[in-house]
């Protein structure tokens, strides 16, 4: 049966306070959406035959409901449960396996790093990386049982504090914990990513060397490496490299806000408010299916960096 997936914004609170967040709201001015309000909507999709949900935070494992909340899901049908999370809740295993019997969860982690020291800034947590790592532990021992069906995915933020060492990242990932599927999204400079620019954005042309090097080993190890927010022409020197353009596999509905809840398709609003092309690119011939830069990039280090593709 085809996919159609649908992802619910369960509120923005949140038990980190990351360094690169797009959301820029104070952490005790966030707000959960009621559980009922989110048990509607669950409901309301199904009945337009979505069978896939994704939840999204915020962090969306402190959300007071969240074991009910994936069972009621799992009851009216949905096949797949995808959690966005950091992580830190699954290092309680007890929490982890009330998770897992509620139903057939995919678990996408966040993490940035494999350094204590560069993460623990990152997401501001003392402690957090350890958490984190207990978290991917507890998951793993679950799938090699065979307890937990979906693979395990990890999210990572492409920024200045960990693009140099990004190859021996996924290799400690692939070596300790069997994660084979990775996606690195270049920094959004959005919110408290924005704030921290000077700090945190690095340009494409400094970290493609890196992400070559993350590709290449991707096709060697039989990982499946896909990226986020990085122009084509940028990425033009990587063979083949539209194998590793992952914003094809993005074409979900998301609804979010807390008081007023809207609906929108995140392909369409990257491209239209999220990314920015240059005058150049009418002449690229990835024009119709590249994206460009994000916007906010652009504004601080300008359109020098790309150069229409005239031909392959
Ligand atoms: S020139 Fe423009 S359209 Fe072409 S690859 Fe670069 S950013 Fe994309």
């Amino acid at each position: 049966m085809m996919e159609k997936e649908v992802q619910l914004n369960l509120g923005k609170v949140c038990n980190n306070l990351c360094k690169f967040c797009m959301t820029d709201i104070p952490l005790n001015k966030r707000k959960f959406i009621p559980f009922s309000q989110i048990k509607k909507e669950l409901k309301q999709f199904r009945d337009k035959n979505y069978n896939v949900v994704g939840f999204l935070g915020g962090e969306l494992t402190i959300y007071p409901q969240i074991i009910e909340l994936i069972a009621f899901a799992d009851r009216l049908g949905y096949k797949r449960i995808n959690l966005v999370s950091n992580g830190r809740r699954y290092s309680d295993m007890s929490f982890l396996k009330k998770l897992v019997q509620a139903g057939n969860i995919k678990f996408y982690i966040s993490i940035h790093s494999h350094e204590e020291k560069t993460e623990d800034f990152l997401t501001s947590i003392n402690g957090g990386f350890r958490e984190k790592i207990r978290g991917l532990y507890n998951l793993n021992l679950l799938r090699k049982k065979g307890i937990i069906k979906e693979k395990i995915s990890v999210n990572l933020v492409v920024n200045k504090l960990n693009y140099k060492v990004l190859p021996r990242t996924l290799l400690f990932y692939f070596k300790n914990f069997d994660i084979k599927d990775f996606r690195l999204n270049f920094i959004k400079p959005d919110g408290r990513a924005m704030k921290n620019f000077k700090i945190l954005v690095p340009t494409y042309k400094e970290t493609m060397p890196y992400l070559k090097q993350c590709f290449l080993l991707s096709k060697k190890m039989n990982m499946d490496v896909s990226s986020e927010g990085i122009p084509f022409c940028a990425m033009k020197n990587i063979k083949n490299f539209r194998d590793f353009v992952g914003e094809s596999k993005d074409s979900k509905n998301i609804i979010e806000g807390e008081k007023n809840r809207q609906e929108f398709q995140y392909d369409e609003f990257r491209k239209d408010r999220l990314r920015t092309k240059t005058p150049k690119c009418g002449k690229c011939i990835y024009n119709s299916s590249c994206e460009g830069p994000w916007t906010n990039y652009a504004e601080i280090y300008g359109f020098k960096e790309f150069k229409p593709i005239i031909r392959n």
